[in-house]
């Protein structure tokens, strides 16, 4: 039989941590086994439900790459075969109408709240009427609910990750499954569907295991085969609280936003909650499809840890083809202006010596960031003039010392005017400068830097001369000159020396 699985999320938020789990793990065990993944929107819920809500969950799944083969379908389309399973029920004995009051329900609840067990006073009412006086409310057109009789016995099932589950049912409650406005509750309405939609495994959150002897027992009263079970545990915060907003983004778009990419969110939603017995974190969609197995789903709940993800997302970054990334992180500095946009007035005469070749620079940075937000920002130095410097760096690197900087700058400057712009002869000419100078090739190094880039962490040093350029590289030791020269004189002229040299006069 061909595994049909589905997921059905209740367009009442955005695509969630734990919804995107559970849609995920149905989607790899579908793609593992040939077997089919089905969408459905349950939408029943009028009041809370949203256009905007379906299209955020659409977004997300089509952003981490979760595409599904039958579907959308939406619930509120099937209302009229719930009803007409409902009346099934009804004709099959495993249901009643219960005509009680608004007055007579709020009095059962008050007495079960007081007893403390089941107490079965709806069904007693309906089993108390004739036939005779059913025909004739209903004549009278008298409002109904329907409620599923629960039989005497047990529910049993095999969950696939809990193993054997137990109910008794008498601590199963007669639950409405049609509202006497005609609508159905959750527990038809998802069995209904999911025998329309032949679904074989019932994949999702452990919230629903109390739900699932209700549902089993809906479904023998259709006298339809019941599906598998498997429940996969919850998610919790660090805190090992059930993981809510107050842990930060729960929903996958704003990860999106943060430039986490949809390969390493999949990698990460993966490990929660399932593990492939070895100690491998790092996965390509491709390898989870293959490693997953719901024989390896855990019991115990998953640690949502962003740390973790982030972690992910360089590994993820690092081993990504630049030609794939270029696009996303082109886009981006677009966004952030660093990047003028197509149809864009042309840069400045004058400006081609400021641009530098992005696929390199990426190649530099994809290995030292965490998130595209990271990398777009480890990007910006190289595109905007004047460098903008981090104080701590320049306190660090060259204010300690400011004669030392100096010297140092002038000297690398004299040696760089005439050096040949290649990676490999760049290092030999700082490398013998540094011994010239007998100042340690570290801090010679980490003033250029600091000049170069305006910060004292970057890609190799020789790697981002030959990135600048000759012209640029010389230009921006030449600012970090003016820069200490105006230290020197008092911090009023400091201020004046920020501007770019081409402009200061
Ligand atoms: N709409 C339900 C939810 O979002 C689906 C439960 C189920 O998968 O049966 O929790």
């Amino acid at each position: 039989m061909t595994l049909r699985v589905r997921f059905a999320p209740s367009p009442t938020g955005y695509l969630h941590v734990g919804g995107a789990r559970t849609a995920l793990f149905n989607w790899l065990l579908a793609r593992k086994e040939g077997g089919v993944f089905i969408l459905r929107i349950e939408d029943t819920d009028r009041e809370r439900s949203s256009e905007a809500h379906t299209q955020a969950i659409l977004h997300g799944l089509d952003w981490l790459g979760i595409t599904w083969d039958e579907g959308p379908y939406f619930q509120s389309e099937g209302l009229e075969r719930h009803r007409a399973d409902a009346f099934t029920l009804l004709e099959r004995g495993w249901a009643y109408r219960d005509f009680s009051t608004p007055e007579q329900a709020a009095q059962d609840r008050e007495e079960q709240v007081r007893v403390g067990s089941r107490l079965r006073r709806a069904r007693e009412r309906a089993e108390a009427m004739s036939a005779d006086e059913v025909e004739a409310r209903l004549a009278r057109g008298e409002p109904f609910a329907v409620r599923l009789r629960v039989p005497e016995g047990e529910t049993v099932w095999e969950d696939r990750v809990h193993g054997e589950m137990r109910f008794r049912n008498e601590e199963i409650d007669d639950l409405v499954i049609l509202r006497s406005d005609g609508t159905p509750t959750y527990n038809l309405a998802v069995v209904s569907d999911d025998v329309a939609h032949g679904v074989t495994l019932v994949m999702r959150g452990d919230d629903h295991i109390s739900n699932t002897p209700k549902q089993i027992l809906i479904y023998r009263g259709l006298g339809k085969p019941v599906p598998e079970f498997a429940h996969v545990p919850m998610i919790l915060g660090p805190d090992g609280k059930r993981l809510s907003k107050r842990h930060g983004a729960t929903a996958v778009g704003d990860y999106e936003k943060e430039g986490i990419l949809p390969e390493a969110m999949v990698n990460f939603l993966a490990l929660l909650g399932w593990s492939p017995g070895d100690d491998r974190e790092v996965f390509t969609r491709q390898e989870l499809i293959e490693a997953f197995s719901l024989e390896r789903v855990l019991k115990k709940s998953a640690v949502f840890d962003l740390e973790k993800l982030r972690w992910l997302n360089g590994q993820h970054l690092m081993r990504m083809a630049t030609a794939d990334l270029l696009p996303r992180v082109e886009a981006r500095l677009r966004e952030a202006g660093v990047l003028l946009g197509p149809g864009a007035p042309s840069p400045p005469a004058g400006d081609a010596a400021t641009r530098v070749d992005l696929a390199t620079l990426v190649e530099l940075l994809k290995p030292r960031s965490r998130t595209l937000e990271d990398l777009v920002a480890q990007a910006r130095p190289y595109f905007t003039d004047p460098v903008d410097y981090d104080r701590p760096s320049v306190e660090k690197h060259w204010l300690k010392d400011v004669s030392g900087a100096r010297r140092r700058l002038e000297a690398a400057m004299g040696r760089l005017q005439g050096a040949p712009w290649e990676a490999a002869a760049l290092e030999a000419e700082l490398r013998a400068l540094a011994e010239e100078l007998g100042s340690g090739a570290g801090k010679l190094f980490q003033t250029l830097r600091v000049a170069l880039t305006g910060r004292d962490a970057s890609p190799g040093l020789f790697d981002v001369l030959v990135l600048l350029g000759r012209e640029r590289s010389l230009r921006r030791l030449e600012a970090a000159l003016a820069y200490l020269r105006a230290e020197a004189a008092g911090p009023e002229s400091r201020k004046a020396s920020l501007t770019p040299p081409d402009e200061a006069d």
